[in-house]
């Protein structure tokens, strides 16, 4: 089936009569012994019904964590001590805290490398014990070859993981590509509507399920009853709001386009985010998020709202990343009304 198909029917209780047609809450600390579950902390229902739909849109097996962050350090747990982990210069800030924080206590060592060149990456591999994949990269929106690298790390022993939180199941299939494993922060696309924390992490093959699920049972790092629902009923539509969303993001990717109060415009091609580097940096960057009214100063992404934020607000953003880069998340809403508030706030610089 298509995956506009998969993302509505995977993961709903069977066709019976009086069974609800979407898995329902269920609120359990432990369960009835002598069945599967046994325990909170080891599985819950609801948590099984959005890790089928995860699972049947990546081609995987999912699993359910507290949250990206829970996802993104339970996997850097599969590496041996001082082992060599491959990660693009420009991930996530939270995966490169982490990193930076594994490697300054001596748990493992990092190479960070230009995701874009594909034969340094290439040659970055050979001792590597896993690769990690941001494409696009966040928020430079880099492209990496992922299926020439996942081929090298694997020649090399390592593990591919790719966190698809950017381009989601339905622009990206990164285990057809090759990678062992696909990391999400569903707080963004997956879930979709700036209410919800949550992660997932979805392995391809049955092995690396297990020992995953016995770290994050082990860790603890699993996500509340409510959360996983309302990340499932996010995952219903994500179809719907990620081709709305992306086609809001071509209008205005063409009308910032040469727009004179701006450097440089960067869209990877596909999805809803954008990034916009302002003429003369930090400072117009800086007038222009607190210049509009429908567009909220915000940081996070993939809500059915627009937001935006200069990145490099945060101090953990490499000064590889444009002082004056602004992110944008572009949501849902008609296009028109989004680019006439962009519009007069960039006129206004
Ligand atoms: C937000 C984000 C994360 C972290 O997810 P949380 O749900 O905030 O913990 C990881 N990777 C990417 C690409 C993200 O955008």
């Amino acid at each position: 089936m298509k995956p506009a198909t998969v993302a509505v029917t995977a993961g709903r209780p069977p066709h019976e009569p009086d069974r609800p047609l979407s898995e329902p809450i269920t609120m359990a600390s432990t369960y009835v012994a002598t069945g599967g579950l046994e325990y909170g902390r080891y599985g819950n229902p609801t948590w099984a019904a959005f890790e089928a739909a995860l699972g049947a849109l990546e081609g995987g097996r999912a699993l359910a964590f507290s949250s990206g962050m829970a996802a993104v350090t339970t996997v850097l747990d599969l590496v041996g001590h001082d082992a060599l982990v491959v990660a693009p210069a420009h991930s996530y800030t939270g995966t490169l805290l982490q990193l930076a924080d594994l490697e300054s206590r001596g748990r493992l060592r990092t190479k960070l490398v230009d995701i874009t060149d594909t034969e340094a990456v290439v040659a970055a591999c050979e001792d590597a014990a896993l690769v990690w994949f941001e494409s696009p990269t966040n928020p430079a929106l880099e492209l990496a070859d992922i299926q020439r690298i996942a081929e090298a790390a694997h020649a090399a022993g390592a593990y591919v993981v790719v966190d698809n939180t950017f381009a989601t199941p339905l622009r990206q299939q990164p285990i057809a590509l090759g990678a062992d494993l696909v990391v999400h922060s569903a707080t963004k696309y997956l879930a979709g509507h700036s209410d919800v924390l949550m992660g997932a992490v979805v392995a391809a093959d049955d092995q690396l399920y297990a020992v995953l699920k016995g770290r994050r049972d082990l860790l603890g790092a699993t996500p509340g009853t409510f959360e996983a629902w309302l990340a499932l009923r996010g995952i219903r539509t994500l179809h719907v709001r990620l081709d709305r969303a992306e086609a809001n993001a071509r209008v205005l990717v063409e009308r910032l386009t040469g727009h004179p109060a701006l450097e440089e415009v960067r869209y990877p091609g596909f999805g809803g985010i954008i990034s916009a580097v302002l003429a003369g940096g930090e400072e117009p960057a800086d007038r222009l998020v607190r210049s509009t009214s429908l567009w909220v100063h915000a940081t996070s992404l993939g809500g059915v709202e627009s937001t935006f934020e200069r990145r490099r607000r945060w101090k953990a953003e490499p000064a590889t990343i444009p002082d004056g880069l602004v992110r944008l998340s572009v949501g849902i809403e008609d296009v028109e009304d989004l680019w006439a508030d962009l519009e007069q706030a960039l006129a206004a610089l």
